[in-house]
């Protein structure tokens, strides 16, 4: 299937079968904000505990926080949000449209690096079985040139924003002949820099009120409440604050579905170390958070690590972890190395010290940071559509989403074969007897091969169908969802079965292993 049709697909798949909705539909809906439904907030809620347990749970130097979204507006400009959280957009003077213009600049780089992977497959089926990819990407003049145009645009464009040099950005775009996707003309505005943040007021009456933001990242929270946590948990260096919430940004161009979205969900964790340690733990945490993605199981060539070459204004290292999804490689998680910026920044503008004391040192310090920072709805959208299947059979075809069983929606669905002779009773017992430990779903209503294919489609892992057997001897037929084989297996069984292979403690302990 072509990369938009898959796209499309996830969105309609989506709203279908109750994942997720646009907000406010019977108004038409509010640009780039959704609601979750019934399946999917099931499926939100897993992939955050799993985030979380991961974090708080199995490390013991990791513990949690859930600040407000309202924050004394002070926060705000310590941080840097209010004179540098911008993006710098140009508007097509045909189309009327408006465009992030690194967006436009990396979209230019993204097709030319397409071209280097057709020179690939056009070499992979001349050279055959002896085609070296490795050796042919190091020495073919054509992907050489490709490769260094790309990080020449790209460096030119880092240092142009950087040097907050706009006009040098609205050059390069009409250097490269970019032309506006929707008008296909060149006429451009000037770029300018529009600043992300909502704002909102806090009180009544016209004098008090104050201006406040919402949160446009969850890490200040954190941040602030850094003395807070350390004293009363009496936390010792290296240590780090875990947490999740909402987030709000105002994005430009925000229409990837839940790619990009103007309210969401971030699952921050901040980790405070020794200065001159930071080296070493960004590495650490770049393999632990690559780690946890992998452990997922959705595929090792579905995740490359991008190195910034243009660094936040509180950086002194960062990547991301990218992610295919349907419309290609992007950003899934940051991990930032923030230096003392933040914790500085929040000392000079309170007044308050933001110091540290380390008794092994027997000095005061002002701790660095490593920042992980993922976006848990763009981590519903790789799993969603990593996860969404059409497969062929051999009589017809089924969709088929391959959540990984720890996140799926339902564990197990229990399915009487017919509706009488006692199957539905005996079936709601199974019910009972699971529900303490795992999300299941009882369903009697079709034929149980139809009844089959929607739990496939919404990545119920387990079938557990009660027929007129399974009152003589007490067995089940259990259904695999991934490859359809059917087994028959004793009721008492059932428990052990879905512990070992849906439970979230077997998920950690083979994160850990
Ligand atoms: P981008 O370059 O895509 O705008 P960013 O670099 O601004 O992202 P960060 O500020 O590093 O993103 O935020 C950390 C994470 O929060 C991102 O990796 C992403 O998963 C998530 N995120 C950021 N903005 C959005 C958004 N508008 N909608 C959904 N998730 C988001």
């Amino acid at each position: 299937m072509a990369a938009e049709d898959l796209f499309k697909n996830v969105i309609s798949h989506a709203k279908e079968y109750g994942f997720i909705f646009p907000s406010s539909e019977i108004y038409d809906g509010l640009s780039a904000v959704y609601d979750y439904a019934q399946l999917g907030v099931l499926l939100k809620n897993n992939i955050r505990q799993y985030w979380w347990e991961a974090m708080v749970r199995l490390n013991e130097n990791i513990v949690g926080l859930d600040a407000a979204i309202l924050m004394h507006p002070t926060t705000w400009k310590a941080s840097g949000h209010v004179d540098a959280f911008s993006d710098p957009l140009i508007d097509n003077k045909d189309s009327k449209k408006r465009y992030r213009a690194d967006v436009l600049i990396e979209d230019h780089v993204a097709k030319l690096e397409a071209k280097i992977d057709k020179e690939v497959q056009k070499a992979e089926k001349r050279f055959g079985e002896a085609f070296d990819k490795e050796q042919f990407m190091s020495t073919n003049p054509r992907v050489l040139e490709v490769k260094e145009r790309s990080e020449t645009i790209l460096k030119r464009m880092a240092r142009s924003l950087e040097a907050e040099d706009l006009a040098d950005v609205k050059a390069l775009i009409e250097e490269l002949e970019i032309v506006c996707p929707v008008s296909g003309s060149k006429n451009w505005t000037e770029v300018k820099q529009f600043n992300l943040m909502f704002g909102t007021r806090l009180g009544a009456s016209a004098e008090s009120a104050m201006e406040l933001y919402l949160r446009p990242e969850t890490a200040q929270g954190i941040f602030v409440n850094f003395l807070n946590v350390q004293k009363t948990g009496r936390m010792k260096i290296p240590f780090g604050i875990a947490q999740t919430g909402k987030a709000f940004r105002n994005e430009i161009v925000a229409r990837q579905f839940i790619f990009r979205m103007r309210e969401f969900e971030q699952m921050e964790m901040q980790f405070f170390i020794p200065p001159g340690t930071q080296k070493t733990w960004y590495a650490h945490w770049k393999e632990a958070r690559l780690k946890w993605h992998l452990s997922l199981g959705l595929g090792q060539d579905n995740y490359r690590f991008h190195d910034h070459e243009k660094l936040a204004h509180y950086a002194d290292a960062a990547a991301d972890i990218e992610f295919k999804f349907p419309f290609g490689f992007k950003e899934l998680e940051g991990i930032h190395s923030r230096t003392d910026f933040d914790l500085s920044r929040h000392e000079s503008f309170s007044g308050k010290k933001m110091q540290y004391y380390d008794a092994e040192q027997e000095k005061s310090y002002t701790p660095y940071v490593i920042e992980t920072s993922i976006g848990l709805d763009r981590m519903f959208l790789a799993v969603f559509s990593a996860s969404l299947q059409e497969e062929e059979l051999e009589n017809g075809s089924r969709t088929v989403m391959r959540i990984p069983s720890v996140l799926a929606p339902y564990k197990a669905a229990i399915l009487p074969l017919v509706k009488k002779d006692g199957l539905p009773e005996i079936s709601k017992e199974i019910v009972d007897a699971l529900k303490y430990d795992f999300n299941v779903i009882y369903d009697e209503k079709d034929a149980v091969g139809r009844r089959y294919r929607r739990q496939d489609a919404i990545g119920t892992p387990f079938c557990i169908t009660v027929d007129h057997q399974t009152i003589e001897d007490q067995t089940v037929t259990l259904r695999h969802r991934d490859n359809m084989q059917q087994e028959r297996i004793a009721i008492a069984e059932l428990g052990q079965v879905l512990q070992k292979e849906v439970s979230l403690s077997s998920w950690l302990k083979k994160l850990e292993a």
